[in-house]
């Protein structure tokens, strides 16, 4: 059963820095928002992706959640396994959402979520316990993650708040209402 305990991270593989930047600075912000305890930028290492999460992370707060990069991808989940995590790969050839989520939720293993950039290359297909589709479309991962973490977590994350936050957003009809804590 997923309980406040099971630690979920988001491994982003296939990052091209000439052209990824911007996307998969957002999944690590989804990662962060949505729920997750970790981001994980696989193979390579991209400054402007941790500036932008270290400077979300200064003003919104991170908590625990944890930033790594470089990490060899395949390395990396393979030693996920080995210590009893599970791998869900989100791509839109596996199994329907609708159709594993509750699986998935139910086992109490901490939950490896793979997003790929460019073509994925077949081992990550293989490596996974469940190739995962958010509907058999093409979209985004950034899209498939949030949709993905967000039937994980039964809705529950839209309501995280981060014990670090220097500023926090009261909610309002309309205009901006930023409070600076303390
Ligand atoms: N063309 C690539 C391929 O064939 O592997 C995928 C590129 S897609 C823009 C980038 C990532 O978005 C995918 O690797 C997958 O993680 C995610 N994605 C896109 N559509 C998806 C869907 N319908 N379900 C799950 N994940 C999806």
């Amino acid at each position: 059963m997923l309980s406040k305990k099971t630690r979920v991270c988001v491994l982003r593989i296939g990052h091209r820095p000439e052209r990824d930047k911007r996307v998969t600075t957002h999944v690590a912000l989804t990662a962060r928002a949505f729920g997750a305890s970790c981001f994980v930028l696989g193979d390579i290492e991209d400054q402007s992706v941790s500036e932008s999460l270290r400077k979300v992370c200064e003003r919104w707060g991170c908590g625990d959640f944890k930033y790594i990069s470089g990490v060899p991808s395949v390395k990396f989940i393979e030693e996920w396994k080995s210590l009893g995590g599970s791998v869900i790969h989100l791509t839109m050839y596996g199994l329907h959402v609708d159709d594993v989520i509750n699986s998935i939720k139910s086992s109490p293993r901490d939950i490896l979520v793979v997003v790929g950039a460019s073509k994925v290359p077949r081992i990550f297909y293989e490596l996974a316990d469940f190739n995962v589709a958010i509907g058999h479309q093409p979209h985004s991962e950034v899209a498939a993650l949030a949709v993905f973490l967000d039937r994980l977590f039964g809705g529950e994350e839209l309501h995280l708040i981060f014990s670090d936050a220097k500023y926090y957003i009261e909610p309002s009809v309309k205009g901006k209402k930023v409070v600076r804590v303390g």
